[in-house]
C-alpha cells in the first residue's frame, strides 16, 4: 500500500486516488526568466520519479507543470536585456526542455504557460470578488484574508502571526497587510492585458488555481512543488481555489520536496549560491546527475557537492558494470548452451526479492534512497552468482528486473545520452582502428598479404575505409 506524506495533515497517508485508476498530478514548474539551477532540477526529477512510480503502480497519470512566464523577475528580466517576455520565455522554456531530456523526465501531458490562461484568471478573480472574498483598489485587485477562516491551513502559519512585513508585502492599498494580490494594475512598461478593473496583469498565485482546474478539474489528487512554495504560493492557491470555486479542499495530497542545500543554505538566484543545470549536466554523466537528484528521499534537503555527484557516478557504473557481466555471461551460454546450476535458483530468488524491497520502500513516501539500496543488494547478487548461473532465462529475467526498477528512477539502461559517451566511444573506436591498421602494416612487412586484406576488408564491411598514402594509411568512416 502506498504511503505519502501529506502537507496539509502532515501526517503519512494511504493513498487513495479520487478517480479509481486516474491519477490527476500538478507539478509547479520554472519561471522562465533565467537558466534553471540545479536545486530547480531536483524538484523536476523528484515529481518525475514519484509520476513514474505510480504509473509502474497501474495508475493512469494525467501529469500537468506549468511554466510562469509573467511575472516581476520576467518583467525585470527583459527589460534588463532589452526584450520581450516571450522571446525570454521561448528561450528559457528551449532550455527547460533540454535539461528535460537530459534527466530524462516524460513529457508533461501538457505544459501550459499563464499567459495562455488570461480569460480564466481574470474569471476567477470576478468569481473571488463576487463570492465576497476579494476587493478592488485602483485597478488592483486584493484577497481578502480576514474572510478566510481557513488561512494558514496548509502552511500551518497562525493568521496573527502573518504580520505586516513577515514575507508579506505591504501596500497602502490593502485593507489588511495580510491579503494578498491577485490582480495587479498597470505599470508604465509593463506587459498588460484588459480587465474589468482596467489593464494589467495576474498576481503569481492565480495562475496555478486556474491551470490546475483548467487540465485535472478540481479537486484533484497530487499538487507538487518545492517546500519554498508551501507558503505564500500553494496556501494562496488553497485560498483563491476555494473562494473562487467553492470546493473546500480543490487538492488531496499536497508533496512537497526538500530543499538542495549548498553547505547546509538553499541554494537560490537570490543567494547566488548556485550552480545552474546546465553547469552540472555539462560537467558530469546525465544519468549520473538523475541518480544524484534522486538519492535523497524526496522530502529530505540533499547537499550539493563533488562529492556526491562522484558518488553518483561511480553507482551508475556499478550499474553499468551489473548489466554488462549478465550479458557476458548470456552471450557466453548463447554460444555454449545451458545447464542449470544452483547459482540459478539464488539469482532467480534474488530478481523477486528485489522487486519486493524496492515496492516495500517506494511505497513508503517514494523512499527512493531506501529503493537504491535494494538495487544495489541485488547488485551485489549478480556480481556473486552471474559466472556460476548455467540458464540464460534467469539472467534474462535479473536484467529485465534491474533494468525495469532503475527505469522508475529515471535511469534509462538502453540510452548513451551524454557528450562524454560519444567522445569516449569515439576515442575507443580511433584507437582499435589504429592498432588494426598497425597489425595490417606488420602483416604486410611480413609478407602475409592475406592478413594485410584480411584486416581491410573486415573493416571496410564495417563502413570504415582506408587509404594508403605516402605517409602511411589513413582512414575515415563510410
Ligand atoms: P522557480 O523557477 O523558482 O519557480 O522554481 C521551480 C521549482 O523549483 C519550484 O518547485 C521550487 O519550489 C523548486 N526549487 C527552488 N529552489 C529549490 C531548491 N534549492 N531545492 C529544491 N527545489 C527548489
Ligand atoms: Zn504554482
Amino acid at each position: 500500500m502506498l504511503k505519502v506524506h501529506n502537507t496539509l495533515t502532515r501526517q503519512k497517508e494511504e493513498f487513495v486516488p479520487l478517480d479509481g485508476n486516474n491519477v490527476r498530478m500538478y507539478v509547479c514548474g520554472p519561471t522562465v526568466y533565467d537558466y534553471p539551477h540545479i536545486g530547480n532540477a531536483r524538484s523536476f526529477a523528484v515529481f518525475d520519479t514519484i509520476r513514474r512510480y505510480l504509473e509502474y503502480l497501474g495508475y493512469r497519470v494525467r501529469y500537468i507543470t506549468n511554466f510562469t512566464d509573467i511575472d516581476d523577475k520576467m518583467i525585470n528580466r527583459a527589460n534588463e536585456e532589452g526584450t520581450s517576455i516571450g522571446e525570454l520565455a521561448s528561450k528559457f522554456i528551449a532550455e527547460y526542455h533540454m535539461i528535460a531530456k537530459q534527466l530524462n523526465l516524460k513529457p508533461a501531458t501538457v505544459n501550459p504557460r499563464a499567459t495562455e490562461h488570461m480569460d480564466d484568471i481574470i474569471e476567477m478573480v470576478e468569481m473571488i470578488i463576487k463570492n465576497g472574498k476579494g476587493y478592488v483598489v485602483d485597478g488592483d485587485v486584493y484577497f481578502d484574508v480576514s474572510e478566510w477562516k481557513a488561512y494558514g491551513a496548509l502552511s500551518k502559519i497562525p493568521l496573527d502571526d502573518l504580520s505586516a512585513g513577515a514575507r508579506v508585502d505591504v501596500s497602502d492599498k490593502k485593507q489588511d497587510p495580510r491579503d494578498f494580490v491577485l490582480w495587479k494594475a498597470e505599470k508604465p512598461g509593463e506587459p498588460s492585458w484588459e480587465s474589468p478593473w482596467g489593464k494589467g496583469r495576474p498576481g503569481w498565485h492565480a495562475e496555478c488555481s486556474v491551470m490546475g482546474r483548467h487540465y485535472l478539474g478540481l479537486p484533484f489528487d497530487i499538487h507538487g512543488g518545492g517546500q519554498d512554495l508551501i507558503f505564500p504560493h500553494h496556501e494562496n492557491e488553497v485560498a483563491q481555489s476555494s473562494a473562487a470555486y467553492g470546493i473546500d479542499t480543490p487538492v488531496k495530497y499536497w508533496l512537497h520536496n526538500g530543499f538542495l542545500t549548498l553547505d547546509s543554505e538553499k541554494m537560490s538566484k537570490s543567494e547566488q549560491n548556485f550552480s545552474t543545470a546546465r553547469e552540472v549536466l555539462d560537467n558530469y554523466d546525465h544519468q549520473a546527475v538523475r541518480l544524484y537528484l534522486i538519492s535523497g528521499q524526496y522530502g529530505q534537503p540533499l547537499d550539493y557537492n563533488d562529492g556526491a555527484l562522484e558518488q553518483a557516478n561511480q553507482s551508475l557504473e556499478r550499474i553499468k558494470n551489473a548489466v554488462d557481466t549478465v550479458k557476458g555471461r548470456i552471450s557466453i551460454l548463447e554460444r555454449t548452451g545451458s545447464r542449470e546450476s544452483k547459482a540459478d535458483k539464488k539469482l532467480g530468488e534474488a530478481s523477486k526479492k528485489v522487486r519486493a524491497g524496492f515496492e516495500t520502500s517506494m511505497n513508503d513516501d517514494f523512499n527512493t534512497p531506501g529503493a537504491l539500496a535494494e538495487i544495489f543488494t541485488f547488485i551485489r547478487e549478480i556480481n556473486t552468482h552471474t559466472k556460476d548461473v548455467g540458464g540464460a532465462a534467469v539472467l534474462r529475467e535479473a536484467l529485465s528486473v534491474l533494468s525495469e526498477l532503475v527505469g522508475i528512477l529515471g535511469i534509462d539502461l538502453e540510452a548513451s545520452d551524454t557528450a562524454e559517451d560519444s567522445g569516449a566511444s569515439a576515442e575507443a573506436l580511433k584507437g582499435v582502428v589504429e592498432f588494426l591498421l598497425d597489425l595490417r602494416e606488420e602483416a604486410r612487412k611480413a609478407k602475409d598479404f592475406a592478413k594485410s586484406d584480411q584486416i581491410r576488408d573486415r573493416l571496410g564491411q564495417l563502413g570504415i575505409t582506408i587509404a594508403d598514402t605516402k605517409d602511411g594509411p589513413t582512414w575515415k568512416m563510410g
